[in-house]
This record gives structure tokens, sequence and C-alpha cells, in this order.
């Protein structure tokens, strides 16, 4: 079986990084190679809730890589990934984001494709190779893209998201859209939340020209809940950016069915974030109409605004 490999989604786990591990390590273990699904950090409620729905086991927590041999699912750069990857090997790479920094010692497979999740190209893999998909592990990779797509609703969704989720709700004779309802509810649930875990739940960083962005997000059907704490949230906000020393932290607050997004700024350069989102800046609250995206929407502008 050779030495083992985990396959790993990115720090602060979302489920389409959760699902495509498993459902990736399960493929690699069927054609023969010894191969661990892995995760990094905590499982967020909607993640647990379709761990559950699907009777599948939380992968292991690994904390720092050093050392191991690595399969990136879900992310391709250092700033996002599990601690020690710079001192791992990491074998293949399956993504479906922008290029990032990470680098190999000798060539490895690498797939990276502008679709709506890596549990699409998971999918994908199984077909390819002939291996059949058994029904919890496509409850599981049904879930990571209806969770990413937002129900097909996000400008990341394509044709071959839409196939999939067709084919594999069919198979299993779930209603994708009820279904996926129920999963967008459960990534709504704030319950007892700090300020700061909710701007720090789903957040990435970025290197943009000579400084450091943070982009959290909240994808909801209640935008409301969360924005009645703003203040609170503000305040979470600038503590972040003094101790991590961002150009500025945005937190897009999406409403998920109206397909729109409320996009709280803290920081410097914000002359730069209205420009590129061709926004306002109004006591520390912007309105971003249509904007579901922040890999598609929001993070390309600000990169092109600030790389300048
Ligand atoms: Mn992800
Ligand atoms: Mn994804």
């Amino acid at each position: 079986m050779g030495e083992e490999i985990l396959a790993i989604g990115h720090a602060q786990p979302d489920t389409d990084s959760i699902v495509s591990a498993i459902g990736y390590a399960k493929l690699k273990r069927e054609l023969g190679k010894n191969v661990k699904a892995a995760r990094c950090g905590e499982l967020n409620p909607e993640t647990r809730f379709v761990l559950e729905r699907f009777s599948a086991e939380e992968p292991v927590r690994i904390d720092d890589a050093t050392g191991r041999r690595i399969i990136l699912l879900d992310h391709n750069e250092y700033s996002q990934a599990v601690d020690g990857l710079n001192d791992a090997e990491i074998v293949e790479i399956l993504d479906h984001h922008r290029i990032g920094d990470v680098e190999t010692s000798g060539p490895i497979y690498f797939r990276a494709e502008p679709v709506g999740s890596t549990s699409t190209i998971v999918v994908e893999e199984y077909r390819e190779t002939g291996v059949p998909l058994d029904d919890r592990t496509a409850g599981l990779l049904l879930s990571g893209i209806l969770s990413d797509t937002v129900i097909l609703r996000s400008p990341t969704a394509t044709e071959r998201d839409e196939r999939v989720i067709k084919e594999l709700s069919d198979h299993l004779g779930l209603d994708y859209e009820e279904y996926g309802k129920k999963i967008l509810k459960e990534k709504s649930k704030l319950g007892e939340k700090e300020a700061r875990e909710i701007v720090l739940g789903d957040f990435k960083e970025y290197e943009f020209g000579d400084g450091v962005v943070g982009i959290g997000q909240v994808e909801t059907v209640a935008p409301d809940e969360v924005l009645e704490r703003e203040d609170e949230l503000h305040d979470a906000m600038e503590e972040v950016v003094a101790e991590r020393g961002y150009t500025f932290l945005t937190l897009l607050v999406t409403d998920l069915l109206n397909e729109d997004t409320e996009a709280l700024f803290e920081g410097e350069r914000v002359e730069d974030f209205e420009e590129a989102l061709g926004t306002t800046v109004k006591e520390g609250k912007a309105f971003l109409p249509d904007v579901l995206s922040r890999k598609k929407q929001v993070v390309p502008p600000i990169e092109e605004r600030l790389a300048e």
C-alpha cells in the first residue's frame, strides 16, 4: 500500500473541503493507494449536519503536516493550508480556486478547474476511473456541491455542477432543492457565537501588493440576525486588523436567498475597496448587489486594484 498519504482540505474547513477529502481518499483506496481523509480545524455545524445525515465519520484532525505526504483539496496556497505544509511532500492537488503559491519538488498531478466545487471534480474522477460511487460518498459529495454553489445559485456554478447534482440526487432519490435548503439553514445558524468567531469563521487571507487583506464571509438565509450585531462585529474586526496588521478586513454578510451582500469594512485604503467593487462605504458598511461569491466577485477586483 505504500506510505500513508493524507487527503486534506483548507484550514477552517467548509463542507466541500471535508467531503471532497473523504470522497477522494475513498477513491484512492479503491485504486489501491494508502490514502486517509484528514481535516485542519474544527467542523462547522453545516458539515456536522451533512456527516450525520449520511452516517459518515469525521476525518482525522491534523494540526501539523511536517514530514507527511499530502494531497491538497479545495486550496493550493500556504496561507490557507495546514501548518507545516512547507515541510511536507505534496503529491497531488485537486482544486477549483485560483492558482496560489504552493511549490513541489517534483512533477505532480495538479487538477484545478473553474467549476463550482472540488466535490464536482471528485465525482468526475470516479466516473473517469470507473470506480463505482457508493451511496454514502455520493450523498456527501452532493452536499459539498450544493453547499459551495448555494444550490446552483452562485455565479461559480457551471453546467458540470448542475449535471452532477442532478445525477446524484436522482440516484439517491433526493429532492436537491429541498435538501440544499436544509444545508443552507444549518450554515445560517449563529447560535452562541462570539462576534470574533463570526468574523473568523469562514475567513481567508490574501497577500495583495505589499499588504495582507482579510476577507470573511457569513452566508445566511437570515442576514438581519447577523447585521443586528454590526457594532460588535466592527469591534472584533478592528481588533483583528490591529493584531494581524492587515491593510483592511471586510466581512461579507451574504443573503443566500436574495442573492446580495452587505460588506462590513475596517482598515485602510477604503477608496481602493470602493473603487474595486464599485460601491460606497457608509458607516463602515457597503452594499454589493448580486454578489454571492467571494472567490469570483470580490477577490479578483480587489487583487487587481491593490496590485497596481
Ligand atoms: Mn472551500
Ligand atoms: Mn470549494
